[in-house]
């Protein structure tokens, strides 16, 4: 039995002097995936080939299908480029040598797939699922409490004591992301975060996990104001509980496809045909949104409302982008639930699958940003609109 990632192109690769199309149609076959040769192709044919595999990845990623490619025919910089349209497209790049596919006899090839961790449809809830933290302990200590979970320990002590017991009624917390900057406590709301962890919490990775995780790697990381205050934070730490924050963030997936297929958690966005794949693409999307490459006077990145056209199935609850009171799409199948907390906003939870929101106020502004009203907040235990 062969096992690869779900949703792959195949990069088959024959040893010198081998003739390779035998191996890689039963192997293709064996997949039900389409197969590109082009080694006998001319230059012209190569070309034209080359140029249609945006169309060809779009079509097999409509089907649900992967794409096998018998590579004798390509150049070192025409791999190069196929790879990374393929990762485009969002699927996985897997390279094999055609000699390890041949089957010792005539039987047919069998192949398992390994999903990515972002596939998780049999995980049903129900949900509390809380947007974007950013230091906020003190505020989530309490929306914790008003979603009925209970937490012993204190959470500004040591990491071990903290414990943040299961639902009473089986529910489960899902956190989008950015837990830490621009806020007060960055220290005991990771510590609130991981404990929950602890008993079955879901995360998905916000953009700015991404950077702590990178700066405890002992990567070098953008410093800003408030970034500073939480590497600062975490340097007081005991290399152990430096350890198990970087773990913790290195082990988030970029999004999670839940309830059977029904609902899709990303800190930022996700759109219908990344959902359940993983790469690179998808998880830059997942963790940034979507931005058209050019900036604002304060140069951050100018964004594009993904979901303004957003046309799955599947539900997306989203943050990263602050909105004073939770915000769905016109469509509604997406639901943005950043109410930014440390802005002096709420933070809020969404129950899924009431769609009910449950959001406490912020005890105060903490990062001022124009144009934010102070005191935002959902109205708690009201209907989400469009439901
Ligand atoms: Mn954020």
């Amino acid at each position: 039995m062969l096992s690869f990632p779900a949703h792959a192109c195949f990069f088959l690769r024959p040893k010198p002097g081998q003739r390779p199309l035998c191996s890689a149609r039963a192997f293709a076959k064996a997949l039900g995936a389409e197969l590109l040769v082009l080694e006998s192709a001319s230059r012209a044919g190569k070309a034209a080939a080359l140029q249609g595999m945006t169309t060809l990845l779009a079509r097999t990623l409509a089907q649900g299908r992967e794409v096998a490619i018998e590579t004798s025919g390509l150049r070192k910089e025409e791999l190069g480029r196929l790879r990374n349209l393929v990762k485009r497209a969002y699927f996985t790049p897997v390279e094999l040598d055609l000699d390890d596919l041949t089957p010792a006899d005539d039987r047919p090839l069998e192949i398992a797939r390994v999903f990515p961790d972002t596939w998780r449809p049999w995980l049903r809830g129900p949900f509390d699922i809380i947007g974007d933290i950013h230091d906020c302990a003190a505020e989530l200590m309490e929306l914790l409490d008003k979603l009925g979970y209970r937490v012993t320990g204190d959470p500004s002590a040591s990491e071990g004591t903290l414990t943040v017991l299961p639902h009473h009624a089986g529910r489960s917390l899902v956190f989008l992301g950015d837990f830490t900057d621009r806020g007060p406590t960055p220290i005991a709301t990771l510590r609130l975060v991981i404990a929950a962890a602890r008993s079955g919490a879901l995360a998905v990775i916000g953009n700015h996990d991404k950077r702590l995780r990178e700066f405890l790697e002992g990567r070098r990381v953008h410093e800003t104001d408030w970034f500073t205050k939480t590497a600062r934070a975490t340097a007081s730490l005991s290399p152990d509980e430096r350890r198990a924050i970087a773990t913790y963030l290195a082990r988030l997936p970029s999004h999670l496809v839940l309830d059977d297929e029904a609902l899709v958690v990303a800190h930022a966005g996700c759109r219908s045909a990344m959902q359940g794949r993983d790469n690179e693409y998808v998880s830059e999307f997942c963790m940034y949104g979507e931005s058209g490459g050019t900036l604002d006077k304060d140069g951050y990145p100018i964004r594009i409302d993904w979901a303004a056209d957003y046309e799955g199935s599947a539900t997306v609850v989203y943050g990263h982008v602050t909105t004073p009171t939770p915000r769905w799409n016109a469509a509604g199948n997406a639901v943005c639930i950043d109410t930014g907390c440390c802005l002096g906003g709420a933070l809020t939870a969404l129950r899924w699958p009431e769609r009910t929101l449950v959001s406490v106020a912020a005890r105060r502004v903490y990062t001022r940003l124009a144009g934010f009203p102070r005191g935002a907040r959902a109205p708690a235990g009201a209907k989400a609109a469009l439901t």
